[in-house]
Parts: structure tokens; C-alpha cells; sequence
């Protein structure tokens, strides 16, 4: 079966290379658009959110398989793609340090959740007065590394299309290819294939830093209050992020640095240099599920999208569900099917 996958972000990629291993030739076009969510993403997979520290969506049956999949992604590429880094949670409230000690008596929350006396390799860094927990079973997705080499990948084996696909012409791609699948991100708001979608953009923006202390180099740990700090190699720091629904262009912005800054005063006593400032938009739906499935305007063509926040976690689970459809006819889990009832 030929496949055309549309975008190369870290949809795309996971989707390509589970397309390609269950046997198809796929191509992928990238048409190198401003705005993508996975050029500026940490690539982090936090097993809790929120204040109330809640697992997030069916976590125990994702993580395994993200896990697996980065681990093949990796090996095909020759280079590290997933990096399993716990997070240091700093708790402050007596609310925060009681719902957090609340969790981690949970048996479903043991392996994830515990509580620690000190902040570590942190601790010069970190202004003073909070208790700590720390997530286990966290990773970080090298999202740069991965879509860089997996670019270079297809360049090798002539599989990739340097271009970006116009929807008008997509009857014309389908007389070349036997399935078409979109995973363009923010911009399938556009896509006349599938209209009306609940989507809810969220643009985001983060800041690489690098602190003036040497000591800092070691840190191979994330650290999160209300923004999140992980590192990044190099003696780099990603920070953020935030979260902005209304914009007008996809550019880093003032306001949005100020706010990481006092989230990082809010955490840090030590001083860094600002080494970059980058935004995105995520790719978020209303009732925060992916958008899997084929469209009802034109048979054969498909959309891989909705990965939100999450997309490290979520791509390779449903990157695995999408190609046991397209291959077997499987039936799409209805949480994710694109016309569900919303
Ligand atoms: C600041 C920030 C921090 C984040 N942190 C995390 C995190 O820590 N962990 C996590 O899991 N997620 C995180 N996310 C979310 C994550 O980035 C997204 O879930 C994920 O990147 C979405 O990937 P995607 O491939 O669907 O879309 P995108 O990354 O936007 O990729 C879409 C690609 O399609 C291409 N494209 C679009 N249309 C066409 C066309 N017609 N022809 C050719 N090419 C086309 C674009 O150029 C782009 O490269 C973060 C997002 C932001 C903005």
C-alpha cells in the first residue's frame, strides 16, 4: 500500500515510521511551516497533572507503548531519541503538600509518586522554603533530535516530499497514492476534508537557558512548579510553558517571556542567560482527544491530529491504532473517532 503522510512533525514522524514497519511505502511531505508545535516542544511525558495531581488520560496503557516505539525509533535511527528524567515537584501550600501526600499512599499512584528530603543536584539553584516530591516514570522525547535525523531518513531512501501540499490538489495526490493522511497540526483548522472540527488552538512559547553556575551542567533531572524546567544537553535549559488561546501570529512575544520569567523567579535563586525564545501552537480539541480517522468528503484520505498537549505520549499508541485500521479495518476507538459526537 502507498501512503502519503502530510506533515513531519512528531505526528507525522511516529505515524511514517509505524506505517512504513507494518510494511507500506510511505512518503512525507513537510512544508517546513511557521508555527509547528514540535520544533519548540520540551517533548515531555509527565505521568500526573494539575493541582491535584491526577494520572493522566490512560497513562499505563500509553507509556509502555511510547516506550517501546521511541526505543525501535532509536535503534532505526542510530541516535537517542527517549530519555527517561524524573521531575522534581516543588510543593509549597499546605494544600499542594497534603494532596500530594494523599497520592502517593495511592496503590495506583506508588510507582509514579513519591516524597524526597532534598532537591539534589537542584539545590543551589533553587530558592529555599519548598518540599519536594518526585515523579517517577517520567521521560523526555528529543523532539529536534528525532524529526531531524528522521528527515534525513527519508532524504536517504528518497521518501520525502519537499513541499507543501495544497488541498486542492489532493485528488490529484490520490491518483499516485492509495491513502492520504494529514497530520499538519494546528493548520488542519483549514482542511476542507475535515470541517467543523471542536479545535481549540492553544499557541505556547518557552525559553532556553543556560545558568552561570557550572554546577548546573549535571542536572539530569526536570524540575516543575507552575512552569517546568528540563535539560536539554549542552548545558541547556528548556523552560516554559505558557499557554495563550487568543493570537494573532505565531511569533515569540513580550508578554508571554515576562510570564515565564516570574513563573522561573517564582522558582529559581540563581542567574542564567536567555539563549533563545521560540512559540508554537498545539494542536488541542475541546474535549482533549486526538482526531483519528477517515474523512466522510473523500474516501481514502485520513487525519492524525489532536495531539494537544500530549503529543510525546499519545503519537505512538495511536500511531499504532490508525495503522491497525488503515491495514486490518480495525474499528477507531470512539474517544478518538474524528466524528464522534461532540
Ligand atoms: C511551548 C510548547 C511546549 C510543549 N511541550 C510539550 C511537552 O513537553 N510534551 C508533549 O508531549 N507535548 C508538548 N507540546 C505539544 C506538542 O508540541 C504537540 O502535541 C505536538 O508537537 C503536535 O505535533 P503534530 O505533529 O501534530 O503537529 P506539528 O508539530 O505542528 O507538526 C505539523 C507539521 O505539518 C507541517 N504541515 C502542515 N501543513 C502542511 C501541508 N499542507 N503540507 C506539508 N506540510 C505541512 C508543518 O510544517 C509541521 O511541520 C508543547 C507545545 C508547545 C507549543
Amino acid at each position: 500500500m502507498k501512503i502519503l503522510v502530510i506533515g513531519q512533525g512528531i505526528g507525522g514522524s511516529v505515524l511514517s515510521f509505524v506505517l512504513e514497519r507494518a510494511g507500506a511505502d510511505v512518503y512525507l511531505a513537510e512544508g517546513n511551516l511557521p508555527g509547528s508545535a514540535s520544533r519548540v516542544a520540551a517533548g515531555i511525558i509527565n505521568p500526573v497533572t494539575g493541582k491535584r495531581f491526577v494520572k493522566s488520560w490512560r497513562f499505563d496503557e500509553f507509556y509502555p507503548v511510547a516506550r517501546r516505539i521511541y526505543t525501535e525509533i532509536q535503534q532505526t535511527l542510530g541516535l537517542q531519541v527517549w530519555e527517561p528524567q524524573s521531575i522534581l515537584r516543588l510543593l509549597q501550600t499546605p494544600e499542594e503538600q497534603n494532596n500530594w501526600s494523599a497520592r502517593c499512599t495511592q496503590p495506583d499512584y506508588e510507582s509514579y509518586l513519591s516524597e524526597v528530603e532534598s532537591a539534589g543536584a537542584w539545590t543551589t539553584l533553587l530558592k529555599k522554603g519548598f518540599s519536594y516530591g518526585l515523579i517517577s516514570n517520567a521521560a523526555r522525547v528529543r523532539f529536534p533530535e528525532l524529526m531531524e535525523a528522521y528527515h534525513h531518513y527519508l532524504l536517504n531512501k528518497e521518501r520525502l516530499i519537499s513541499q507543501q501540499i495544497k488541498y486542492v490538489d489532493i485528488p490529484q495526490w490520490l491518483t499516485k497514492f492509495d491513502r492520504i493522511v494529514f497530520c499538519e497540526g494546528f493548520r488542519a483548522s483549514e482542511n476542507p476534508y475535515f470541517p467543523d472540527l471542536p479545535w481549540q488552538m492553544a499557541k505556547g512559547e518557552a525559553l532556553l537557558i543556560r545558568f552561570h553556575q557550572n554546577s548546573a551542567n549535571a542536572i539530569a533531572q526536570m524540575v516543575k512548579k507552575t512552569s517546568l524546567i528540563a535539560p536539554v544537553g549542552d548545558g541547556l535549559f528548556w523552560a516554559g510553558g505558557s499557554y495563550q488561546w487568543h493570537y494573532d501570529d505565531y511569533n515569540p512575544s513580550e508578554g508571554e517571556k515576562s510570564y515565564i520569567l516570574q513563573r522561573l523567579e517564582e522558582m529559581l535563586d540563581a542567574k542564567f542567560d536567555i539563549v533563545d525564545h521560540v512559540a508554537g501552537v498545539r494542536p488541542t480539541v475541546k474535549d482533549r482527544r486526538p482526531f483519528l480517522g477517515e474523512s466522510r468528503m473523500l474516501s481514502n484520505v485520513f487525519i492524525f491530529n489532536g495531539l494537544g498537549t500530549k503529543g510525546a505520549l499519545l503519537a505512538p499508541y495511536w500511531a499504532e491504532h490508525l495503522a491497525a485500521n488503515i491495514f486490518e479495518s480495525q474499528p477507531i476507538d470512539p474517544e478518538v473517532e474524528v466524528h464522534r459526537n461532540r
